[in-house]
């Protein structure tokens, strides 16, 4: 585990890229802080000048751009910025295999409340899990296969229907690691994707570090060059506006996002409907890096002043996991298989899986919207269309 280095206005950052202090506060407090309205002003201005630019250069085609979708809030206050501003969207979803049917619902009503239209990739299901095995065994990461796969067929897309541009939502490295300033020109390049998004591991390592793999695997995730894209922008929303993701988030509910009811955290908006996410990932988290998703939230709450500090600044005491369904039910590990992973694995954070924490969560934070009983399934495999 790596030490966290507290700030003095979030108190429980966690910052992953950058562990530097400016004057006693955390890089993402410190670029907020210095933030004013007029630079939020202006770096809207810059993103209405790439939308005009993209609507020159993709005249005559069919879409202006594509939005890469997660099945979560952010994805209705992004298509809803995109569609106001007038720009033809194309939504691009690929599959992790773990969204549930709660994330299915959301990404439907994403694509008709909007009207916009969709692609879904589905990655080859029996490589994927073996990928995801060879992930968890070499990496402790379970996210590595389905990243990869994502960015290639994004710009596989993009570079097939000629969009001009490719929208992301959230910079994380920007809004939660103080990685970057607001007025820094981020765009996606290889560059960003080895370092931000595969941890330094390129494709040709992760395929040659004994996957079980049949030949022709390594195209899934080899992509069309984007630093030499020729016309094609690769950009965050984030970078150019305010990014209030919990109230943006929770706007959502107007146009009929389901919230979800996670464990582990007060956040029913972030990556909702992910029977991975605030489970075996969030597990993953705290022990490669030494702080929950948790943590991230709390964070974020406090800088944007919704919320004091905890008491209780040992968040360990709030976290339960069950990762059993996920070598049970996606992996079909066989019962002696998980309990050797527990053991020899996952050993100096066993004692957080367990059924209840020692502090309820939902007690010390109000939810704002609790799921009623729904009958969610998890690791929904066939969920192909409307
Ligand atoms: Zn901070």
């Amino acid at each position: 585990m790596t030490e966290i280095v507290k700030c003095d206005q979030c108190h429980t950052t966690a910052s992953f890229f950058n562990r530097h202090r400016y004057a006693g506060v955390c890089g993402a407090c410190f670029n907020f802080n210095k933030v004013t309205p007029a630079v939020y002003a202006q770096r809207y201005q810059d993103l209405l000048h790439i939308f005009s630019e993209a609507k020159k250069r993709s005249r005559g085609k069919q879409y202006d751009c594509i939005y890469v979708a997660r099945a979560d809030a952010e994805d209705f206050f992004c298509v809803h910025l995109l569609v106001q501003e007038g720009l033809s969207v194309l939504v691009v979803l690929t599959n992790n295999y773990f969204l549930n049917d709660l994330a299915w619902h959301n990404f439907h009503q994403l694509v008709t409340y909007f009207d916009v239209d969709s692609v879904t990739y589905n990655p080859n299901l029996h490589t994927y899990k073996e990928l995801v095995r060879t992930s968890l065994r070499r990496y402790n990461s379970i996210y590595y296969p389905f990243k990869a796969i994502l960015h290639h067929f994004v710009l596989k897309i993009a570079s097939e229907k000629a969009v001009p541009l490719v929208v992301w939502g959230q910079c994380q490295p920007l809004e939660f690691d103080g990685k970057f300033q607001k007025t820094d020109e981020l765009r996606l390049s290889e560059w960003w994707i080895l370092e931000h998004e595969l941890n330094g591991v390129t494709p040709e390592r992760f395929l040659g570090s004994g996957a079980q793999l049949e030949a022709g695997t390594a195209r899934h995730f080899t992509f069309p060059s984007v630093s030499t894209g020729v016309n094609r922008e690769v950009i965050f929303l984030s970078n150019f506006t305010r990014w209030d993701q919990a109230t943006q988030n929770s706007d959502a509910l107007d146009f009929g996002f389901e919230p979800d009811a996670p464990n582990n955290t007060f956040d029913q908006f972030e990556n909702a409907g992910s029977s991975v996410y605030y489970q075996l990932h969030d597990l993953l988290r705290v022990l490669n890096h030494g702080f929950p998703k948790l943590a991230v939230h709390l964070a974020r709450e406090i800088r944007f002043g919704r919320r004091e500090k905890l008491d209780c600044q040992d968040l360990t005491k709030f976290l339960a996991y069950d990762p059993a369904p996920f070598f049970k039910d996606f992996l079909n590990t066989t019962t002696s298989g998980y309990r050797w992973f527990l053991e020899h694995r996952l050993s100096t954070v066993q004692h957080l899986i367990r059924e209840a924490p020692e502090i309820n969560l939902a007690k010390q934070m109000a939810s704002p919207k609790p799921l009623q009983n729904k009958n969610i399934q998890d690791f929904v495999i066939f969920k192909k269309g409307i």
